[in-house]
C-alpha cells in the first residue's frame, strides 16, 4: 500500500494507517454516518470555504463528534489558526484548487469536465475508498447504514469526482447565481415537485435575488424620473 504522503501530520497518519482502531478508539463508530450525498455536500463545503468543514467527516464520513485530532496535528504552526479550507491547503497543497477548476467545468458539462487537466491532478481514487458498513439495533429493527473512508484527502476529493461524473447519479453541482455567495451546491429537488432548484443555493439567496432585483428597479425608475 501506498503511503499516506498528503498527511503531515502524525496523529492524522496513525490514524488513517490503523483506521479500524483509529476508528472505535476515537469514538467515531458511535457517531451519525453520512450517506454519499451528505458527503459530497460535505466536500463542497471545502471549496465553498465554509467554516464548518471537517476534514474527519471527509476521511471517514462520519460526523466529527468529539475528534479533533486532525485539527492539531501538527498541520498549523504555533499560535497560528487555520480554517479546515486552509488546513486542507496545507496537507493536500493544489487539491482544492484541483476540485474547484473540476466543479466549474461541470457546469459547463460532464464532458467538459472530463476533459479538464484538472483530473489528473486529483488521481485515481481506485482502491482507495473503503466503504464501511453499520448494523443499527432500534428495538427490533436492525438498520444499515454505510459510509465511505478514503484513504488521505486526495483520494476523497478524486472520487467525489467520480461519483459527480457517473452517469447513473442524479446529484447535479450547481453554483449559486448570487454575486456575494457563489457556492457550489447540490441540486435539490422540490418538495411540491416542482422545477428543481438549481440557480440559487437556498430560498434566503433566492429572495435576496428578488430584492435587488426591485431595488435597482426602483433606482432605474428614479434616475429617469430626474432626468
Ligand atoms: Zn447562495
Amino acid at each position: 500500500m501506498e503511503p499516506v504522503q498528503q498527511l503531515s501530520g502524525g496523529l492524522a497518519l496513525e490514524f488513517v494507517a490503523n483506521f479500524f482502531t483509529g476508528y472505535a478508539a476515537t469514538g467515531l463508530s458511535e457517531q451519525p454516518t453520512y450517506g454519499e450525498r451528505e458527503w459530497l455536500e460535505h466536500l463542497l463545503k471545502f471549496a465553498n470555504e465554509e467554516p464548518d468543514a471537517n476534514l474527519v467527516t471527509l476521511l471517514t464520513g462520519c460526523a466529527a463528534g468529539p475528534v479533533t485530532v486532525l485539527d492539531e496535528a501538527g498541520i498549523s504552526g504555533a499560535g497560528e489558526s487555520l480554517t479546515p479550507s486552509q488546513a486542507l491547503d496545507r496537507i493536500a497543497p493544489g487539491v482544492r484548487t484541483a476540485f474547484i477548476e473540476v466543479l466549474t467545468a461541470m457546469l459547463e458539462s460532464p464532458a467538459a469536465a472530463k476533459r479538464s487537466p484538472a483530473i489528473a491532478v486529483l488521481g485515481d481514487p481506485s482502491n482507495r475508498v473503503m466503504t464501511v458498513h453499520r448494523y443499527l439495533r432500534t428495538g427490533k429493527q436492525l438498520r444499515r447504514a454505510a459510509h465511505l473512508m478514503p484513504l488521505d484527502v486526495r483520494t476523497a476529493f478524486a472520487f467525489a469526482t467520480l461519483l459527480l461524473l457517473a452517469s447513473d447519479r442524479d446529484e447535479i453541482v450547481c453554483r449559486c447565481h448570487l454575486g456575494s455567495c457563489r457556492k457550489f451546491f447540490l441540486q435539490r429537488q422540490s418538495r411540491k415537485g416542482g422545477q428543481p432548484g438549481r440557480k440559487y443555493c437556498t430560498r434566503a439567496h433566492l429572495d435576496e435575488f428578488y430584492r435587488l432585483q426591485t431595488a435597482e428597479r426602483v433606482r432605474r425608475y428614479r434616475a429617469r424620473k430626474a432626468k
